[in-house]
């Protein structure tokens, strides 16, 4: 492991929220962003600009946008499906940085966007487009890049070729994602290898799952293989409403922790996390998936 820090991507209000049942108010929201804010998270994804009938979680967008705590220091993501996803969420005004989303494979393609694979990534680069004439931050995501809910095994080849096309627009990042949690560490190392290569020199962000319980084995993976960027949401939350069977995030207390320990700086405080990601367990009215939070600090303070 030759990576001494990472850069850390909180994406609990939006990833996390987007497959729980209940719905969770704006003012929980906003606390949940504050929250990791203070717990040091510099960038965090906010909401998504998608469907609110299809994603009814993320129907108040431009109320949490209109109500994020004024910071020229955080990033704030707003995830988009198309151009008129980014017209919003440029129009927010909040927003400084819009990812876009692209699909590895055409059937979830399909049922997560209404587009073929090859169409996500044309508009995928006419939104980073888009995002950059305005002034702002765009990146990239490739859904299901270790595997697909409908189509099975994909090609890395497939995801670096992706990955090669985003990379001419100008995204300030390309990240990898186990929507469904089916990757395992090996698996990541070749493709991070591969796609760091291909895109260099942008950086790699990796997004994980942990459907499968291979979630903190592919984040160390991807480190070691060169991921510079982690994304990970409080207490383990979230799913994709697309993709059957889709589990949470990697938690971000276990991802903090495990990094930490290990010696890779993450900018964020554990202690904080996990009072944090308690906190999100009340409002959710459930045990969270996150083990660190359940587990005594270790070590011990005072
Ligand atoms: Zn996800």
């Amino acid at each position: 492991m030759s990576a001494s820090s990472i850069e850390f991507v909180e994406v609990g209000p939006r990833d996390g929220l987007q497959n729980e049942k209940v719905l969770v108010a704006t003012a929980d929201k906003i606390a949940l962003i504050e929250r990791a804010i203070d717990a040091g998270a510099r960038r965090i994804e906010v909401t998504s600009f998608v469907n609110p009938k299809k994603v009814p979680q993320m129907a108040d967008a431009d109320a949490v946008c209109a109500a994020l705590p004024q910071r020229d220091d955080v990033t704030y993501i707003g995830l988009v499906m198309n151009l008129r996803g980014a017209e919003r969420a440029i129009a927010t005004g909040r927003i400084n940085q819009i990812g876009a989303v692209v699909v590895s494979t055409d059937r979830f393609a399909l049922a997560n966007q209404g587009q073929t694979s090859a169409e996500s990534v044309v508009v995928a680069k006419e939104i980073i487009s888009r995002a950059k004439a305005e002034g702002l931050s765009a990146q990239a995501t490739i859904a299901a890049s270790f595997g697909c809910p409908f189509e099975g095994e994909v090609a890395e080849d497939q995801v670096v070729v992706i990955a090669r096309q985003l990379a001419e627009a100008g995204p300030v990042e390309i990240a990898l994602a186990d929507t469904i949690g089916v990757a395992d560490p090996a698996h990541v190392a070749r493709l991070v290898g591969k796609v760091t290569a291909a895109v260099h020199p942008l950086p790699v962000r990796v997004h994980c799952h942990n459907t499968r319980g291979t979630g903190l084995a592919n984040v160390w993976s991807a480190v070691a293989a060169g991921a510079s960027v982690v994304d990970a949401a409080l207490g383990g939350l979230g799913g994709c409403p697309f993709a059957p069977g889709a589990a949470g995030n990697v938690a971000s207390e276990d991802v903090v922790y495990m990094l930490g320990r290990a010696g890779i700086a993450t900018g964020m405080d554990l202690g904080k996390l996990v009072e944090s990601s308690q906190w999100l367990g009340q409002i959710m009215n459930r045990k969270l998936p996150g083990m660190v939070a359940q587990a005594p600090l270790f070590p011990k303070v005072g």
